[in-house]
């Protein structure tokens, strides 16, 4: 059984509190929420906070305020489940519905946290695994060691964003706010993200996200679909988040946003771009989907060869357009989607960056 080191846990009731606190024990500390992605992590020791500052206790956090129209803005440790099943969220931002209900497993929703699931660490089997099989290997860059497993000849770490939240938030044109003892900021959700394995976000350690800000839903449809090794609980090795505006029968605006494939969620701006003022045909969504497969280029260090990957992604694109002209002419919800995949051929990786063997099986 994997054991937590011994730590502190701080429990402030204000964010106020909370970022003096992370002021206070700067690299020592980290922030917990919910605890399903960061007590795992430490389990296996690739986090080593000795202070946590946990969130829950400050209820200012918690909530979903606002409507369509003036926008909506969802308190960090709101549980995926809350957000979920928030009628205003499912009617106006369904996508966002659809991936904070697709996160993992019915316990991992009621605990994790929609903040947590935006920051969540970045994925690669050669790190999500016990601290004595990393040993083993000789560990790799992202943690205790030197070289990059999947591609040792780079000189950064390709993890991977598997966040399912985080490209539907992009594509929905949100906004976050961050709070330190230095001040307070509120970035769009795409600056949050940096297109490194490591380094995956742009805000300091001890920033707290506080609050996700959805503009006013101002005609704006959303989907969102996933592709995982296992409908019932998986990290997603795809997810694709569209949202459109329509003028009649025609697309006024676009913003298509592919998740899991990179370090960082990927716009697929020259996807988004060929729908805008066009008519949603078969045709258009077949052309559409192999643009938007442009910006997948995954390596095979998660659960899917990039091989399968890329492909499925061009499939996923057309399937979440489609969803959305179902959902559109219905004027319904599109049915929650989701697709499981067999058992991945493990082979090694083709990307010209990588030369290594065979990547392991992942594991929690
Ligand atoms: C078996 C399993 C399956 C999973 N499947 C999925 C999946 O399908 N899709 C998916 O997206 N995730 C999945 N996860 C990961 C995780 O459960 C979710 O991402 C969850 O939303 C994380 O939220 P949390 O509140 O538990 O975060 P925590 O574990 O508390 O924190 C995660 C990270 O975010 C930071 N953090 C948390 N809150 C804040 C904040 N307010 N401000 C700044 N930093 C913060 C923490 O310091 C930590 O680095 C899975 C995890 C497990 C164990
Ligand atoms: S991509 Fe390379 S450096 Fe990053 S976690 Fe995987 S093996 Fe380690």
């Amino acid at each position: 059984m994997l054991r937590l080191p011994p730590f502190t846990y701080l429990a402030p009731s204000t964010v106020d509190d909370a970022g003096n606190a992370m002021a206070e024990h700067g690299a020592q500390a980290m922030l917990v929420a919910g605890g399903t992605d960061l007590y795992p992590n430490m389990k296996r020791r690739q986090f080593e906070p000795t202070v946590l500052v946990g969130l829950r206790a400050i209820r200012e956090l918690r909530g979903v305020r606002g409507g369509a129209r003036d926008g909506v803005t969802i308190g960090a440790c709101t549980t995926l489940s809350a957000v979920a099943a928030h009628r205003a969220i499912a009617v106006h931002y369904p996508a966002l519905a659809t991936a904070a209900g697709l996160v993992s497993s019915p316990q991992l929703r009621n605990m994790g946290t929609i903040g947590g699931n935006v920051c969540v660490d970045t994925r690669c089997n050669y790190y999500n695994q016990s601290y004595e099989w990393r040993k083993a290997v000789g560990f790799c860059t992202k943690k205790d060691g030197v070289i990059c497993l999947v591609a040792p000849g780079s000189p950064r770490c390709w993890a991977v964003s598997s966040s399912d939240t985080a490209p539907v938030l992009w594509s929905l044109g949100a906004r976050v706010r961050l709070h330190s003892a230095a001040g307070e900021r509120t970035i769009p959700v795409e600056a949050l993200f940096r297109d490194d394995g490591i380094e995956y976000l742009a805000k300091r350690p001890d920033e707290i996200l506080t609050d996700i800000v959805l503009p006013p839903a101002d005609g704006w449809r959303s989907a969102y679909l996933k592709l995982r090794r296992r409908g019932s609980f998986d990290f997603p090795v795809l997810g694709v988040a569209v949202a459109l505006r329509m003028e009649g029968d025609v697309v006024r605006d676009a913003r298509l946003v592919i998740g899991a494939v990179a370090s960082q969620p990927r716009p697929a701006s020259a996807a988004a771009a060929a729908l805008v003022g066009e008519r949603l045909t078969p045709e258009l969504i077949t052309r559409v989907a192999d643009l938007a497969a442009g910006p997948a280029k995954p390596l095979d260090n998660t659960d899917v060869p990039s091989a399968s990957c890329s492909s499925a992604s061009s499939r996923r694109r057309r399937t979440s357009r489609r969803a959305w002209c179902r959902r559109s002419s219905r004027g319904g919800s599109p049915r929650r989607s989701t697709r499981s995949v067999g058992s991945p051929q493990r082979s090694a990786c083709r990307s010209p960056r990588c030369s290594t063997a065979s990547p392991p099986a992942r594991s929690w």
